[in-house]
């Protein structure tokens, strides 16, 4: 595949992200997927799922996992119920992301994706077990021929490289989400890129806007149109080239409950991208 190519977030059967339909009229070649809902990680649905995309002329190039009662309401309940680290909820949800790595294998997909969760801090025993359980997915996923990306956010790029470090898997990525940096408060995007750039393998163009500052890091700041936010996708592809990176350009837009504006904006982020790209590029 060429340098930078234009992706969208988009999902199978839980009405996250771009429409599969959507993603072909708009003739994109590569996509980020949600993983389908538990019962539907079949491989006869993997199969189904493999001739819509040949159809529609896309590939995955990363799944994410996505739990049953995870919500995203505010940043307090995010840090309560996503991913992994909320104690009472690891060690199933470690056990149900098999299922997440096992249907990426069926759709061949080499690379699994995860919002960890809020990771804790280093000096309590919740992070010792954290760290175990999350080398243990690992061998896992990598017994599948898998790399696992870890989506941005929730900590501070330094937090992010500490924990990665001491996980110490070869096969422990990052998935950089600039917008999330805003919009959690957890630092400048650019900044953290920087940090982290020599573990990042696939990335998001999200744009926001932060939270007044007073309430930055506990009150949401605003998930907007791409190049309407306070990411700077120039400076944010420029950093990009600068660290190597030649992967997908992966639009997100989280306006799932307004498919007609969620189209119209796609469009024109993908617009904004090649645009960049042509100039940059
Ligand atoms: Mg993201």
């Amino acid at each position: 595949m060429s340098t930078w190519p234009i992706g969208v977030f988009t999902s199978i059967d839980d009405g996250l992200g771009v429409h599969l339909d959507v993603v072909k009229e708009l003739q994109i070649p590569t996509v980020h997927l949600h993983c389908p809902l538990p019962e539907n990680r079949t491989e006869d649905h993997a199969k189904a799922y493999l001739d819509k995309a040949a159809d529609a002329g896309f590939e995955a190039s990363v799944l994410f996992s996505g739990f049953a009662g995870e919500t995203y309401e505010s940043i307090q309940r995010t840090a309560e119920t996503v991913g992994i680290v909320p104690e009472g909820l690891r060690d199933a949800r470690a056990a149900e992301y098999r299922t997440v790595s096992d249907f990426a294998k069926h759709i061949g997909c080499g690379v699994v994706g995860m919002h960890v969760g809020f990771v804790p801090g280093r000096d309590t025993d919740s992070y010792k077990n954290l760290i175990e359980v999350t080398q243990t997915l690992l061998d896992y996923v990598k017994d599948n021929g898998q790399n696992m990306h870890l989506e941005t956010g929730q900590e501070s790029a330094e937090h992010l490289l500490e924990f990665i470090g001491d996980v110490d898997r070869d096969n422990l990525f990052i998935n950089f989400d600039p917008a999330n940096m805003i919009l959690y408060g957890t630092g400048d995007p650019i900044d953290a890129l920087k940090k982290v750039g020599h573990l990042v393998r696939s990335i998001h163009c999200k744009d926001a806007t932060w939270a007044a500052e007073d309430v930055r890091g506990t009150e949401w700041g605003a998930e907007v149109p791409l190049g309407e936010g306070d990411v700077g996708m120039e400076t944010y592809l420029r950093t990009l080239k600068e660290l190597g990176y030649e992967g997908p350009l992966t639009i997100e837009r989280e306006i799932a409950h307004d498919p007609v504006r969620q189209k119209a904006d796609i469009g024109t982020a993908v617009s904004l991208l090649e645009e960049l790209r042509a100039k940059i590029g």
